[in-house]
């Protein structure tokens, strides 16, 4: 196993993605949108994402790059029509770039619609046009606030100028960029207003993340929960707010914001079940499947993807694994014992 660039054979010799008809859970939603975090390791340490002595995982139990290749394509051959690698941070894995260049060549044949990324913004300013050469044209960058003193206080080890140079540095590449701030009661609440005007004057959609209970933290998080029921009411005292059909293929629900002319998204797992439309699965980077976010249930891909070098045995366990995809989940930030409704850390599951 190793973690060099990889090689892109001659296209005839890997997997370009053959069809292997949709993957289709037990309540006939069509699973076409893979999110894998590549890393457990980030160069931030966001207080509602993770401790700030987080213990890293051994590198040998993490998947190579080739083998996150192969996991992604044998998705992509079973109907992933959208893939987006997250973590932890994404760019801060050794050689990302060769495997995203490599992945770039299912969008080469319209295997893939598209290919993006979840990402801290930290790295951008080195990598954004790398990315759009190699096929990606949006992005999502993590900002919960745009004051320099705050983004160090939320992020521990972030510097805010890094990423802004990293913004302008995508925008100029030609990406276009999804804000994605987490709501933060006492915190960031009274900047959305700024944060969603800085947004939409420069051509970026903003979508504001409900906290949700994942993994042990340093603080407490019924602190840090706010409603997004609650920032859209109170929106909706100063700004016309219009519900729109748009879809990412996320969970996330738009409206459009008269006074601005762009466009809000509200991802809210507390405050609203979004599991009826979920077409999405997640592999962690030691090739976890969860089928749910909010579930413990999982599947190692990790062995079958070892066990040899055929796809069988990974393409039976995922089959295997779809059909045990749940209905939803059920997230409680839980107030007399404080403890997250699921153990591991969003920097696991990536989001
Ligand atoms: N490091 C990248 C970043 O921050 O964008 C990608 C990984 S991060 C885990 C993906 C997203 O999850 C970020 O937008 C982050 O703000 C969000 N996130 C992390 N922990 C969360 C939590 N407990 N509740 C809600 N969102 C969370
Ligand atoms: Fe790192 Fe993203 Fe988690 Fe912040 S939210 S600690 S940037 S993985």
């Amino acid at each position: 196993m190793t973690d060099g660039k990889i090689v892109v054979p001659a296209q005839a010799a890997i997997g370009t993605a053959e069809s292997h008809g949709p993957m289709i859970d037990p309540f006939g939603r069509a699973v076409t949108y893979l999110r894998v975090s590549v890393t457990d390791r980030c160069d931030f340490r966001c207080v509602y994402c993770m401790a700030e002595d987080m213990t890293f995982l051994p590198k040998r139990e993490v998947l190579s790059l080739e083998e996150l290749d192969r996991l992604c394509t044998a998705f992509i051959e079973k109907g992933v029509r959208k893939l987006r690698l997250t973590g932890g941070e994404p760019l801060v894995r050794k050689n990302i770039m060769s495997l995203i260049r490599s992945l770039g060549r299912h969008l080469d044949s319209g295997a893939l619609e598209e290919l993006t990324l979840t990402t801290n913004g930290s790295q951008l300013a080195r990598y954004a046009q790398e990315l759009y050469d190699c096929g990606v044209r949006r992005i999502n960058v993590s900002i919960d606030t745009l004051d320099p003193q705050k983004f160090k206080a939320v992020t521990r080890w972030g510097d805010l100028g890094k990423v802004m140079d990293g913004i302008r540095a995508a925008t100029a590449a030609g990406l276009q960029i999804k804000i994605n701030m987490v709501a933060l009661k006492d915190v960031n609440e009274h900047e959305i207003v700024t944060m969603l005007e800085w947004c939409h004057e420069h051509g970026h959609d903003l979508t504001l993340i409900e906290t949700m209970p994942l993994g042990e933290i340093d603080g407490d998080r019924t602190d840090q929960y706010l409603p997004l029921s609650t920032v859209r009411a109170r929106l909706g005292e100063q700004f016309t707010l219009t519900d729109i059909p748009y879809k990412t293929g996320g969970p996330a629900r738009y409206v459009t914001i008269e006074e601005t002319g762009g466009r809000l998204g509200f991802i809210t797992p507390m405050t609203h079940n979004f599991c009826e439309s979920c077409n999405r699965v997640r592999v962690t980077c030691t090739g976890q499947l969860y089928m749910c976010l909010g579930q413990e249930d999982m599947s190692d891909l990790r062995a079958p993807l070892r066990a040899s070098e055929g796809n069988d045995l990974l393409n039976d366990a995922i089959d295997e694994a779809i059909g045990r995809k749940p209905k939803g989940h059920d997230f409680v930030i839980d107030r007399n014992r404080n403890q997250p409704a699921v153990s591991r850390h969003m920097s696991v599951t990536g989001g």
